[in-house]
């Protein structure tokens, strides 16, 4: 056994991606959408895949979906990379712009994944940590920039766990004016937020502003994610991913589901009104902080042992994040806006872990 073959020396110390998916009557652990796609828009699908030529490899450009997504964004195609996931898009920028001997620089609490997929490329993590409301500090950030001289700078906004929105001042401020790093903005929660680092986004400038169709597009299921940047790096991303990496499946369901914009807009109403009730209801418990978001989740904290009582919720049936034991986040749960009724469940039995309710 002793002889048998070990991961790269510097992936020994690596853990995987801890998320229970526990089997319960409530998940809001994810932050996915909790509407299912519309039914006409599966109907449209299905018959679209009915007729597509799936002994030949999908379109190795994703012209159709690329061009589809350049109108609804106002970009040109050429501004486009679409991928298996957001995660993908992260991976990708990764390869091609980190490795050996160069850096990342992420901002702590943040998207676990960003130093997670770091690592694997062999890219060296230097973290920079966030203000007491979780916002990324400009001049200390822009000082680690001059310090590590990163090659990738990751800015999560709406932060992922915390719901924090940076200001459009923060983005610019780690710009480098001789492109020297890219400025990579996480929008995976884009849509819910007041304002969008898409419209910062041009051919002169290192910035590459992520997104995905897991949340508001009701597709986690089917996994597609796009970076919007300047041409010359996104034919650079292009010549890193595998060919043929994005299934024909995917790249219809990704130009279809554009076809929905009205209803999506109407559901990321729905979900930020359902936050701001979500979050008026929580703050009402004794003991209990709930920070701003401008994302479709709310970090809070409530008073106690936060472990005991996302155990005590899930007795319940409902799955929460637990990052109690996270650096800066002690105690702090997060929970995922879902239907009226999920988000009523929740509270319910949130207060019930006031009242010493038993776990089995
Ligand atoms: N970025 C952030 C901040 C996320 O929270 C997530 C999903 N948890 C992702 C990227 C990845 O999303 P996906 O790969 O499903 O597009």
């Amino acid at each position: 056994m002793s002889a048998r073959i070990s991961p790269r020396d510097d992936l020994r110390e690596l853990e995987g991606y801890h998320s229970p998916q526990l089997d319960v009557a409530v998940r809001l652990n994810t932050n996915e959408s909790p509407f299912a796609p519309p039914p006409e828009f599966v109907a449209r699908w299905l018959d679209e895949l009915r007729d597509a030529p799936l002994h030949r490899y999908p379109d190795r450009g994703a012209r159709e979906l690329r061009e589809a997504l350049g109108v609804h964004l106002r970009q040109p195609p050429d501004r486009l990379f679409c991928a298996n996931g957001s995660n993908e898009v992260l991976q990708t920028l990764l390869l091609t712009y980190g490795g050996t001997g160069r850096r990342a620089l992420m901002f702590e609490p943040t998207y676990a994944l960003h130093s997670h997929i770091a690592r694997i490329t062999g890219t060296e993590v230097v973290v920079g940590e966030r203000r007491a409301d979780f916002a990324v500090d400009p001049v200390a950030a822009r000082a680690l920039v001059d310090e590590h001289e990163p090659s990738i700078v990751f800015v999560c906004s709406p932060n992922n766990p915390t719901g924090t929105v940076e200001p459009a001042s923060t983005i610019e401020a780690l710009l480098d004016p001789e492109g020297r790093h890219v400025v990579v903005v996480d929008e995976a929660y884009g849509e819910f937020a007041p304002w969008s680092a898409l419209e910062l986004v041009r051919d002169d400038r290192a910035l590459v502003v992520v997104r995905t169709y897991s949340k508001v597009w009701s597709m986690a299921a089917l996994r597609l994610g796009f970076a919007v940047g300047p041409t010359w790096l996104v034919a650079e991303l292009e010549k890193v991913v595998l060919p043929y990496h994005l299934a024909s499946a995917t790249q219809i369901a990704g130009r279809l589901a554009l076809e929905l914009g009205d209803e999506m807009d109407d559901r990321v109403h729905r979900l930020v009104t359902e936050r701001e009730r979500v979050a008026a209801e929580l703050a009402r418990v004794d003991g209990v902080t709930v920070f701003p978001s401008g994302a479709n989740f709310l970090l809070l904290r409530p008073a106690g042992d936060g472990h005991e009582r996302w155990r005590q919720l899930i007795a319940q049936g409902v799955l929460v994040r637990d990052f109690s034991r996270w650096p800066r986040l002690e105690g702090c749960l997060r929970v995922t806006i879902g239907t009226p009724e999920e988000n009523d469940t929740f509270l319910a039995a949130f207060r019930n872990t006031f009242e010493g309710v038993a776990v089995s």
